[in-house]
């Protein structure tokens, strides 16, 4: 599998394509100070906050930077830009697959919007964003989103979520990327690598829902141990 790597021209945000998990798919992401409110559930466990992920220092400095990237943007408000941006890269390399934030979360509503035109305005590619801005998936949104044929977003749940936040997730009416070990397949489970797969990137309601066994052995082992408790 070919590894490459892309920075968008004016902004230099980097995108990548070719990861053992997810194939030859356009991704990027950002640092998991950038997951938001919901993070309590989920940090303890994540495998991007283990002593393994924090120690590949020149790995993860994109992520970082992307994730200080993103905050500049909605900050000054410059999503117009970012739009631009994305789309030339997206159209100069005829992407068929994007995946939005393989690590991270949406900075803001605002970006979500943006990511939103972004798809419209590349209609031949398929865009997955996995979120867990659940506040943010309202009626109208999710409206939109599912307008849009060329976008699924998807609500990424953890096992150690309370029930009333797994049940707002189901209430959006969106897909859920289930996050759990290996004990719980109630869903479609991942058959990476999504190059052949597609699953997650092909529009559907719920019945997209999808199982991503938790990887990471630290947070597998914890999870066990959390489990076992
Ligand atoms: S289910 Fe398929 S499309 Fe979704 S993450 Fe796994 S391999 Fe990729």
């Amino acid at each position: 599998m070919g590894f490459k790597t892309w920075r968008t021209k004016d902004f230099g945000i980097m995108v990548r394509s070719g990861n053992t998990g997810i194939g030859e798919v356009a991704n990027m992401s950002k640092d998991v100070s950038t997951c938001g409110a919901l993070s309590s559930y989920c940090k303890e466990f994540c495998y991007m906050g283990s002593a393994y992920y924090k120690s590949m220092k020149k790995a993860m400095a994109p992520h970082a930077e992307n994730g200080r990237i993103f905050r500049d943007i909605d900050e000054r408000d410059m999503w117009k830009l970012f739009i631009f941006d994305m789309v030339r890269l997206i159209e100069s390399k005829r992407l068929p697959l994007f995946r939005v934030d393989v690590n991270g979360d949406l900075v803001s509503p605002e970006e979500l919007d943006a990511w939103m035109a972004v798809a419209n305005l590349c209609p031949t590619t398929k865009f997955w964003i996995p979120t867990k801005r659940l506040f943010w998936l309202d009626r109208q949104t999710v409206d939109r989103i599912n307008d849009i044929d060329n976008l699924s977003v998807s609500v990424s749940v953890f096992f150690n979520m309370p029930k009333h936040i797994v049940d707002m997730a189901q209430k959006t009416g969106l897909p859920i990327a289930y996050c759990d070990s290996e004990n719980k397949y109630k869903y479609k489970v991942c058959n990476k690598p999504c190059t052949t797969c597609m699953w997650c990137y092909t529009k559907g309601s719920t019945k997209r829902n999808v199982f991503l066994p938790m990887h990471g052995t630290e947070a597998v082992k914890k999870r066990r141990e959390f489990q076992s408790v």
